[in-house]
C-alpha cells in the first residue's frame, strides 16, 4: 500500500479486529453501560443513531443490536421520525439478532398491553408484554433471579433492577422463558407475585424486563453475544 494512502495511517484498526460488531440503539438510555458490558463480553460495540448505521442486511454493518431501556413511546416516535422503524423491522424479520432491555423488550414484543394508542412496535417476539407492570414512574423493584439460561445458578443469582418495568403476560409456543420473579417480595410495589416472566428468548431475539447493564454484571450480554456468534 502506498504510504500516503489514508489506510496506511490506520492499518491495525481495519484488519485485526475480528470481534462481532454489535450496535446499540443510541436514541435514549444506558448506551455507555451497554457498551462496557458488550466489550466485557468480547464484542465490538458501536452506537446506532441513524438508518445508515444499520446497514442493509444482517451482517452488513451489524452482527447484532441492543435496544436499551428508556421510554418505549418516545423511542417509537424517534424511530419513526428518523426513518429507522421500517428498516429495523425488516432487519429483525430477516434474522438480525437483537436484545431488548425494558423499553427494548416492549419494542420487540408482538403485542403490548398498555401501549399508547398508535404506538409503533418493532415486533419479532411472540409474546404479550404489559407496560409499567411493576408500578408507575417512580417505582423500581430489585430481585436476585435464579436463571440458569442466563448463567445465573443458585450459587450465583443475577441481581436484577427493574425500573418502571414491563413483564411478560404470555408467550407463544416458540418462546423460551429464561427467568421469572421468585420471591414475590415487592419493595413497596403491590402486585408483584412470584412467577412473573421477566426474560425470554425467541430465535435470535432476547429480551429482559430488567436492566443488566447497571452494576457491571455482563452475564446477559455474554448470552446475547453467544447467540450472535452462532448466527454470524
Ligand atoms: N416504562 C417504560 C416504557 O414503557 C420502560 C422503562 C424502562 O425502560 N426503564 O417504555
Amino acid at each position: 500500500m502506498d504510504a500516503r494512502h489514508p489506510r496506511a495511517l490506520f492499518p491495525a484498526t481495519v484488519s485485526t479486529d475480528s470481534r462481532l460488531t454489535i450496535g446499540i440503539l443510541a436514541l435514549q438510555g444506558d448506551v455507555r453501560e451497554h457498551s462496557l458490558a458488550l466489550e466485557a463480553a468480547g464484542a465490538r460495540p458501536v452506537a446506532v443513531r441513524r438508518a445508515t448505521d444499520l446497514g442493509d442486511a444482517p451482517g452488513d454493518r451489524l452482527d447484532g443490536l441492543v435496544i436499551p431501556g428508556g421510554e418505549s413511546t418516545t423511542m417509537s416516535t424517534l424511530l419513526t421520525s428518523f426513518d429507522m422503524l421500517l428498516p429495523l423491522r425488516e432487519l429483525i424479520a430477516a434474522g438480525l439478532p437483537a436484545y431488548g432491555s425494558c423499553a427494548g423488550m416492549i419494542l420487540l414484543a408482538d403485542r403490548v398491553e398498555g401501549a399508547e394508542e398508535g404506538q409503533a412496535l418493532l415486533g419479532g417476539i411472540d409474546m404479550t408484554v404489559r407496560r409499567n407492570a411493576f408500578g408507575r414512574q417512580v417505582d423500581s423493584y430489585e430481585e436476585d433471579l435464579i436463571a440458569p439460561g442466563l448463567g445465573a445458578g443458585k450459587d450465583r443469582p443475577l441481581h436484577a433492577v427493574f425500573i418502571r418495568a414491563p413483564w411478560v403476560e404470555s408467550v407463544g409456543p416458540g418462546v423460551e422463558i429464561l427467568a421469572t420473579t421468585r420471591t414475590g417480595r415487592a419493595a413497596g410495589v403491590s402486585g408483584v407475585d412470584g412467577g412473573r416472566i421477566v426474560a425470554v428468548r425467541h430465535g435470535a431475539l432476547l429480551a429482559t424486563s430488567f436492566h443488566p447493564e447497571v452494576g457491571g454484571d455482563h452475564r446477559v450480554h455474554d448470552v446475547f453475544v453467544s447467540m450472535v456468534t452462532r448466527r454470524a
